[in-house]
């Protein structure tokens, strides 16, 4: 089984790259972002709640992220593995993601950080926003408050993964072939 943690700021490729590494190796892939997307269009509770949040670029707070992301794990059993998305982007949820995975006695193979200079990542969201329509995507102040929330509370991460030597920069700038290049490479090495 593999278990893989992409990691970086927004802006920076996960939601893409994520997607292809799906299918190459049948992973399932989960996206908090999107799952809270999802609830944020269907206006569950947890949605209402998680909107105020999303909408100021704050990060949603852990122990519902954590809630819903084990949730996501548990109702697939099937899975080969998991690419987590966006996911943990705080040290109490890689804590909790670490303790999960073990009771379930699975563990994180690699995090895979996508390297992108913070003006290529505005430019990158701005573009996203006109397309998507996502309102956290349509202001800079939004976006630079969530590369914040990245450098205070994300960021730490990359120091808990190094100290288990899982820890794997990528340069994510270049075409989206190329970084899915870089990625294969590095996961190829891991199997
Ligand atoms: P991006 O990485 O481009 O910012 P995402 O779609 O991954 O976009 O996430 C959008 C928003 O959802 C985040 O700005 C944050 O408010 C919330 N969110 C997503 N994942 C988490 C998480 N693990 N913990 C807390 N909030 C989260």
């Amino acid at each position: 089984m593999i278990n893989l943690v992409l990691f970086g700021k927004p802006g920076s490729g996960k939601g893409t790259q994520g997607e292809f590494l799906k299918s190459k190796y049948q992973l399932f892939h989960i996206s908090t972002g999107d799952l809270f997307r999802h609830h944020i269009s269907n206006q569950t509770a947890l949605g209402k709640l998680a909107q105020s949040y999303i909408d100021k670029g704050d990060l949603v707070p852990d122990q519902l992220t954590i809630d819903m992301l084990k949730d996501s794990v548990e109702n697939n059993p099937e899975a080969k593995g998991f690419i987590f998305d966006g996911f943990p982007r705080t040290t109490k949820q890689a804590k909790a993601l670490d303790d999960f995975l073990n009771e379930k006695s699975m563990h994180i193979s690699a995090t895979l950080a996508l390297e992108a200079d913070d003006d290529v990542l505005v430019d990158r969201l701005i573009n996203r926003g006109k397309i998507s329509g996502r309102t956290d995507d349509q202001d800079e102040k939004k976006i630079r408050n969530r590369f914040e929330e990245y450098n205070n509370k994300t960021a730490p991460l990359r120091d808990f993964y190094s100290a288990q030597g899982k820890f794997h920069s990528v340069n994510g700038i270049g075409s989206i072939e190329e970084i899915t290049q870089r990625l294969t490479l590095l996961i190829d090495g891991l199997l």
